[in-house]
């Protein structure tokens, strides 16, 4: 297969046409941020905002006419709509409240008609596993308290709509309120903000998810739900890396992705394939966190490596990832992330919230980084 290039992605773009304008988007200068890597092509579309909301089809135009192209994996158009300047402040509606929090710039983009995802969430940030069962939702947990305790104000988004687990290791529970019957209100617990589907259906229920219905419920759970102005937006992930993982990937403006393994998942590969679609959907990986990484004996203290210790920051060495640090198996950390009240907050002292620290204060200087950078140049995404 020939690489793609950036030549030939303009010129197949130069052949779609914008009809309302009547002329191509290449020649009206509707083309930005175009990325071609290894046969993966993103870019974006710039539109008026009052058009935003009909401009779909032209943005699956602009894909197909890619996709043709010998050699390209994947594609990847979005739609951005530059605020009108002078717009930017004075309307009334709650995405205006929060200026300060909204990195109120020039480069800001904000449309009225196409819908943004989490206009006010300056960050969103991935945990992913492979598989389930490796803690993925205890580190997105303790993660997500970890941030808000070093200041942020930290939302946590349970995705995992097969098997919601934050009603129970956030300990809260009970139908989500709504002001104005059109959004709903996340329920709060140790400081954060948190919305399950677990809120909306019973826990045992086991609810079926067919296709469209896991991206559309997933969508809700953003658009839907009154999140506020957020620093930061942590989402445990559906486990493994289907389609909803990989949709999810694409359709979120994700910040980056935060990948949880045990010893011994490290050796199945199945982080692997996790980092791959990340990388696939050009998603940055802020690193890999080894699970059930040791055992501290509570008798004797002595340390036993159970799994063969060691392997995730080996591995992360290999496939080029930071390794963002490990935590040990222990029964307090299920006691207490099943009981309803993550070790960071309930006893953040302990040698474990000092593990699980020193992994959201790494994440917190890598989503730093991240959000400058995009505040520098990139547009905002626009999803309708
Ligand atoms: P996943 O989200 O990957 O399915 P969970 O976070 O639900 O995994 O964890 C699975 C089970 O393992 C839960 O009962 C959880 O409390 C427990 N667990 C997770 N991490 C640890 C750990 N480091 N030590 C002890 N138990 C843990």
């Amino acid at each position: 297969m020939p690489e793609v290039s950036e030549r030939s992605v303009v010129e197949a773009l130069s052949r779609v046409v914008d009809e309302e304008k009547g002329g191509d988007i290449v020649s009206l200068s509707m083309v930005s941020g175009l990325h071609v890597q290894d046969g993966n092509v993103v870019f974006a579309i710039e539109v008026e905002p009052q058009r935003g909301a009909r401009m779909e089809p032209l943005r699956r135009r602009a894909e197909e006419a890619v996709k043709a192209l010998p050699g390209v994996h994947s594609v990847t158009a979005v739609l951005t709509a530059e605020r009108p300047a002078g717009e930017a402040h004075g309307h009334d509606d709650h995405h205006h409240g929060h200026d300060d929090h909204h990195h109120g710039h020039h480069h800001d983009h904000e449309d009225h008609h196409a819908r943004e995802l989490l206009p006010e969430v300056k960050a969103i940030i991935a945990v992913a596993s492979g598989k389930g069962g490796v803690g993925k939702s205890t580190v997105a947990a303790n993660l997500a308290v970890g941030l808000s305790r070093l200041g942020l104000a930290v939302g946590l988004l349970d995705a995992d709509i097969y098997g919601p687990s934050m009603p129970r290791m956030m300990g809260v529970k009970g139908e989500p309120s709504s002001s104005d019957g059109k959004t709903i209100n996340p329920l709060e617990a140790h400081g954060l903000k948190v919305m399950s589907i677990g809120f909306l259906v019973e826990e045992e229920t086991p609810v079926i998810w067919r296709g469209p219905m896991v991206m559309s419920a997933l969508e809700q759970l953003m658009r839907d739900v009154n999140w506020g102005a957020l620093d930061v937006l942590v989402v445990d992930m559906p486990p493994g890396t289907g389609d909803a993982q990989l949709t999810m990937a694409q359709r979120v403006p994700l910040a980056g992705a935060v990948i949880v393994s045990t010893p011994q998942d490290i050796a199945l590969a199945d982080a692997r394939k996790g980092l791959n679609m990340f990388r696939r959907t050009n998603v940055p990986v802020l690193g890999l966190v080894e699970n059930m990484s040791y055992f501290v004996c509570p008798h004797c203290g002595g340390r036993t490596d159970i799994f063969s210790h060691g392997g995730a920051r080996r591995e992360a060495e290999l496939l080029a990832m930071d390794f963002l640090g490990e935590i040990p198996l222990d029964p307090v950390i299920r006691e207490t992330s099943d009981g309803g009240s993550p070790i960071v907050g309930s006893d953040p002292s302990s040698p474990h919230a000092e593990a699980f620290m020193k992994i959201a204060e790494q994440v917190r200087s890598k989503l730093d980084r991240i959000v400058a950078e995009r505040q520098a140049g990139k547009p905002r995404i626009v999803i309708d």
